[in-house]
């Protein structure tokens, strides 16, 4: 397929009117460029989209000076030669691109979604960190083409945040809330975007503001718990995947609702998965809880 949804489309000006892109898509192969690829999850990506029914791996980029420009994206990944060259020309794979599959960092994924707006291609970003003011950022950006972001593309993880709703629910203010993630010693932000998803998940099911209740840092004479607080802990060493436990403790019991990833694969399918999903889907900011069908 040698169509893309920028010359199908106008050119959509930010903060534009809403539209959708694609009925060409269907019956045929959505090509999707991978951004990041020689990174820890962009090798997983790779294989996941090789692997994906209707996707093709059409572009690859890096970050400029990275020592994995100018290879052969499919060798970087261990999967074999696949004739996609990694480059740092992110404007041009998406020429020829339909979805950008983006795992990196805040900054990186905002200056990628402005290249795929003005181009009016979809994106899929499973990075984490952002700021409310860079998630504000997304948001507009999402009023120009279909976007997929999420903290956690596994179904595992999806269907924890649906327990924890309903656990929270029948639990109401009678449990205390702590939350602890584990990840491997090279990660970037703190804590996990998942983490901090689950403290929104209870928070906003109990009625209590995130932002005001979650509790970062316990140390010295810091007096008793609150009952509102949500307790944030990190670990942080060698090669953990990911590992979430959210504890509701009550008086005489305790609930844990814990989810371990054991590699990066099923997060990459779920990007893959994603894709799939936004075929046909308007303009707009979704989660993987709408991927799912869990909304
Ligand atoms: P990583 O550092 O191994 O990979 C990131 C890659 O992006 C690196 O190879 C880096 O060189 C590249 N990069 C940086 N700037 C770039 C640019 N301007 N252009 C092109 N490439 C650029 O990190 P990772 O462990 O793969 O994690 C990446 C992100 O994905 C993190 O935010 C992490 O939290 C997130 N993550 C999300 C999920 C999920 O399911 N949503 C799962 C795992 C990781």
């Amino acid at each position: 397929m040698g169509a893309n949804a920028a010359s199908h489309q106008p050119l959509p000006s930010k903060g534009g009117e809403k539209h959708s892109i694609n009925n060409f898509l269907r019956d045929t192969h959505m090509k999707v460029a991978i951004v990041g690829a020689a990174g820890r999850m962009g090798g997983r990506l790779i294989q996941a989209v090789l692997e994906a029914d209707g996707l093709e791996l059409s572009g690859a980029t890096e970050r400029p000076g990275h020592p994995k420009l100018g290879e052969d994206a499919g060798q970087v990944a261990g999967v074999g030669a696949l004739g996609v060259t990694i480059t740092e020309d992110l404007a041009a794979v998406m020429d020829e691109a339909d979805v950008l599959i983006d795992f990196t960092f805040p900054e990186v994924t905002l200056a990628n979604l402005k290249v795929c707006a003005a181009k009016g291609k979809m994106l899929v970003s499973g990075s984490t960190g952002f700021t409310p003011e860079q998630k504000q950022s997304v948001a507009e950006y999402a009023d120009q083409i279909p976007i997929v972001l999420a903290p956690n593309m596994s179904i595992g993880v999806n269907a924890c945040f649906k327990l924890l709703k309903e656990t929270a629910k029948i639990l109401g203010d009678d449990f205390d809330v702590e939350i602890v993630e584990l990840h491997h010693n090279k990660k970037k932000d703190s804590p996990s975007g998942t983490a901090v998803r689950m403290g929104e998940v209870v928070a906003e099911t109990l009625g209590r503001d995130y932002n005001k209740v979650a509790n970062f840092h316990r140390e010295g004479m810091c007096g008793e718990r609150t009952k509102e607080e949500i307790g944030m802990q990190t670990v942080r060493g060698g090669d953990i995947v990911g590992e979430h436990t959210v504890y509701f403790i009550g008086m005489g019991e305790r609930i844990e609702i814990s989810h371990r990833a054991m590699s990066r694969d099923m997060f990459a399918r779920g990007a893959a998965r994603a894709c799939r999903w936004l075929e046909g889907k308007e303009a707009g900011l979704y989660d993987m809880q709408d991927v799912l069908g869990l909304n």
